[in-house]
């Protein structure tokens, strides 16, 4: 695989991995920084990925002001292509502007999460704190009595947010200085 600017390993790791950790949408990235203008047909002959992934990362790089829209042209067969200026060029400020707000995303998310689950070890089905005790911490399925347990997703969703954090840090150090981001399997 290509070397990407941020290493990838990781979104094949956590289950919960953002968008930005995805290869394709970090392929994206890297074709359009280096411009100030380009096309979704451009980008798309350039990295082989498919048409609606592209818009779809250029439309969430347009929330963040990354991108922006200039309009639809015809080409010379008669299909239409999108231009986009660039507003961002400079990728390391691209992925700080992108993980920030991941991990103000993340923050939200872990505020409303519960630190614990009620679980049916019988069905392997999960409550949340009011479910269950709407149904008197008995499973829905099987009337088994349901135990307390840890938050699994949170805790993924907080060591996501730590290695999000790892790569800002990773990503402001001077480039000599950057280290691979660990990962392990
Ligand atoms: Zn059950």
């Amino acid at each position: 695989m290509r070397k990407t600017f941020i290493n990838t390993e990781i979104s094949y790791i956590y289950p919960m991995s953002t968008w930005i950790l995805q290869p394709t949408t970090q392929k994206i990235i890297e074709s359009i920084v280096s411009n100030n203008e380009i096309s979704e047909k451009s980008i798309k002959k350039s990295i082989k990925v498919k048409e609606n992934e592209i818009r779809k990362i250029l439309y969430k790089l347009e929330e963040l002001g990354i991108v922006a829209p200039i309009g639809a042209f015809t080409l010379k067969e008669g299909k239409l292509d999108f231009k986009w200026k660039v507003k961002i060029t400079d990728i390391k400020k691209v992925y700080e502007i992108i993980i920030n707000k991941e991990i103000a995303e993340i923050d939200t998310e872990l505020e409303n999460m519960p630190d614990t689950i009620y679980y049916c070890l019988e069905c392997g089905i999960s409550y949340d704190t009011d479910s269950a005790y709407e149904n008197n911490f008995q499973c829905k399925e099987c009337g088994s009595i349901l135990v307390e347990k840890e938050n699994y997703k949170k805790l993924q969703l907080k060591e996501l947010k730590e290695k999000l954090i790892d790569i800002l840090n990773s990503i402001k150090k001077p480039e000599k200085t950057r280290e691979k981001i660990k990962t392990t399997k």
